[in-house]
């Protein structure tokens, strides 16, 4: 009397698997299929925040030009456009208390009182956002 073993299915199309019991697919085209699959979802991943990237720096220009250049505005107006906080490309003065971050081109700054100050990203657009009194701000620098 034989003791059944447990039966395995095929990872990818759920066949019954016949043969060394370390199988995990029914054949090379199952396995093919199923770490292509993998790889689909990482770029997909990619794609993902590459696009929330792209929409927020988009937000940020049209803000921008919005505010007619003021553009200190209160935070839930970026989130109500769908802005995403977490996805940015760089950040500046990390050592600072307000540091900016960068959408591309763009950049933000988290100022208190939930408002958020954006600016395009030019060679010196930052410097006056950290020093005293520079632009009226520099809070707490
Ligand atoms: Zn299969």
């Amino acid at each position: 009397m034989q003791v059944p073993e447990t039966t395995r299915y095929c990872r990818w199309c759920n066949e019954v698997l016949r043969g060394r019991s370390d199988k995990k697919f029914c054949d090379i085209n199952c396995r093919n299929s199923f770490h292509n699959q993998l790889g689909q979802a990482a770029f997909q991943l990619v794609k993902t925040i590459n696009f929330a990237l792209k929409k927020n720096r988009n937000i940020l220009a049209d803000l921008y030009q919005l505010a007619a250049h003021n553009a200190v505005l209160p935070k839930e107006v970026l989130t109500y456009r769908g802005f995403q906080f977490q996805y940015h490309t760089e950040v500046l003065g990390l050592n600072k208390p307000e540091p900016v971050f960068l959408c591309y081109d763009y950049g933000y700054q988290l100022l208190p009182n939930e408002q958020v100050r954006i600016s395009p990203a030019s060679k010196d657009s930052f410097s006056s956002w950290y020093s005293a009194g520079g632009a009226g701000w520099g809070i707490g620098i």
